[in-house]
């Protein structure tokens, strides 16, 4: 038996002004990894793409690697770079395989296609009419009609925190392994409704996705092969942006309709839950400013780099520097010019720098906004760092040449490649420990809850400025299927 395993993810924010080269799926190398590399990069790590491999590994199948590429999110990927990853996984199904196991993020939208995924995957349809394809999509999936219509097998996160891709991998893999062997033949049955969950509301670990998950898991252990509620991502303006869900059923395809349909019914009337209420930046730092104990998360999360922000808005963290909270640290800030000019200074030298605010973001109508900060050179190390978990668990993570600048009350990671906080890895990395902080301020969402949740004494949700806002009013949707709640009243 051949298998050919391979990867291409990325969620795109359409507002997103950060351009996204082939480079940027090939986490500091030119080209994505290929072959041998990919299997050292991912064996025993908590990834879909691992646990495709370990299904192959047990079924002793020769395994062919054509591509891993995983950039974080930003603007719509340039055409050179998706044909490129592509084009080699049908070269590889072209060389002839049993089946085709795909790591995919669901929400890729290029430079000519709203949905780089169902593109690929009609594709790989036309070139391999029979051939059984197992795919594993993130929770953020939107999902178009395509990417059902031409797959064996769809199976999407159950948590957000992502901390279950391992297990989504097997999911989505072994409806495969067992069509082959002649043990299952899955039915699919997919579905919307019109609706964008905030992002902001969409935490597994809270109402309302908490009941909506534990459902599907529960389908899961009834019988049912995957079953799958996706959120959505609603930051890319396409179509088909928004909640959907995917039952794969051994070969029951009436039970996998009415499965999926009471997915989506949960979530349509839970709908008014998964709108998120925004509270003005001033009285979230004065509420900060009366927080009792410590650590304070202070979540900067209009801008956030893993839903496409530009990690650089000074907003939030010029609100903190103006308010005077002490015994403060910030992560991060993505300023490569910065980096450079604290590397050219050294360690422990005293430096002003115009911080952040180098990108423009047409889409909102605003011109990056640098602040002014003095401080002192703390360290600087070269950001390689390994994910402790339990999110993307022992996954080689990578915010590049990197510097810590130490106000006197806030140290700020000033780092050169996108990289969200959500393991305790990337702050060892920098010499702080965020246990021993008052404030920390991150740019996150949801993720941060999976390596740091368990230290936050308290959150409070800041919003600042960036194109991942929390706010749908700053947004000019024209081209995501109306109406759709909570923009239309429906
Ligand atoms: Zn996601």
């Amino acid at each position: 038996m051949k298998l050919v395993i391979a990867q291409m993810k990325h969620e795109t924010n359409t507002f997103s002004p950060v351009p996204t080269p082939l480079a940027r799926f090939a986490r500091g190398k030119s080209t994505p990894l290929e072959g041998n590399e990919i299997r050292e990069a991912y064996r025993n790590t908590g990834s879909a793409i691992g646990a495709f491999i370990d299904l192959a590994d047990r079924a002793g199948a020769e395994i062919v690697l054509p591509v891993a590429g995983n950039a974080a999110p930003s603007g719509p990927v340039e055409i050179g770079a998706y044909e490129w990853m592509a084009g080699r996984i049908l070269d590889a199904v072209r060389r002839g395989c049993d089946a085709l196991l795909l790591d995919l993020h669901g929400a890729m939208v290029t430079e000519r296609h709203d949905d780089g995924e169902g593109e690929l995957l009609a594709r790989l349809r036309k070139l391999a009419p029979g051939l059984p394809i197992g795919v594993a999509l993130d929770m953020h999936t939107n999902l178009f009609p395509a990417m059902c219509d031409n797959a064996t097998a769809l199976a999407g996160y159950q948590t957000y925190p992502h901390v279950d891709m391992y297990e989504t991998g097997l999911r989505a893999g072994k409806p495969v392994l067992d069509l082959l062997a002649g043990k299952a033949r899955p039915a699919m049955a997919y579905g919307h409704r019109p609706m964008l969950p905030h992002v902001m509301r969409q935490s597994s670990l809270d109402a309302p996705n908490l009941q909506i998950q534990r459902r599907a898991q529960e389908m899961e252990k009834q019988g049912a092969l995957a079953a799958t509620f996706f959120v959505g991502f609603p930051h890319a303006d396409i179509p088909w942006a928004g909640a959907s869900a995917v039952v794969v059923t051994d070969g029951d395809a009436a039970k996998a309709r009415s499965l999926c349909d009471e997915l989506l019914d949960m979530a349509w009337q839970a709908r008014a839950q998964f709108v998120y209420g925004i509270e003005p930046l001033e009285a979230s730092l004065a509420r900060a400013r009366q927080a009792a104990g410590g650590p304070v998360v202070l979540l900067d999360h209009y801008d956030n780099c893993a839903s496409g922000g530009t990690m650089d808005t000074m907003t939030v963290l010029g609100g903190i520097l103006d308010a005077g909270l002490e015994n403060a640290a910030a992560f991060a800030i993505c300023d490569p010019q910065a980096v450079e000019q604290m590397k050219q200074a050294g360690s422990g030298a005293k430096v002003t720098l115009d911080l952040g605010g180098k990108s423009d973001m047409p889409s909102l109508g605003l011109k990056g906004k640098p602040r002014q900060v003095n401080g002192t050179v703390k360290r600087i190390i070269d950001g390689a760092y390994r994910n402790e978990g339990p999110m993307a668990r022992g996954e080689l993570m990578d915010m590049g040449l990197s510097a810590v600048l130490d106000t006197g009350k806030v140290e700020i990671a000033v780092i050169t490649r996108h990289s969200e906080p959500y393991d305790i890895g990337a702050f060892r990395a920098l010499g702080i420990d965020p246990a021993r902080k008052r404030y920390l301020m991150l740019k996150s969402r949801v993720h941060w809850r999976a390596g740091l949740g368990p230290l936050a004494k308290s959150v409070i949700e800041c919003a600042g400025t960036g194109v991942c806002t929390s706010d749908y009013s700053q947004l000019d949707f024209r081209r995501v299927r109306r109406p759709i709640y909570p923009l239309d009243s429906i």
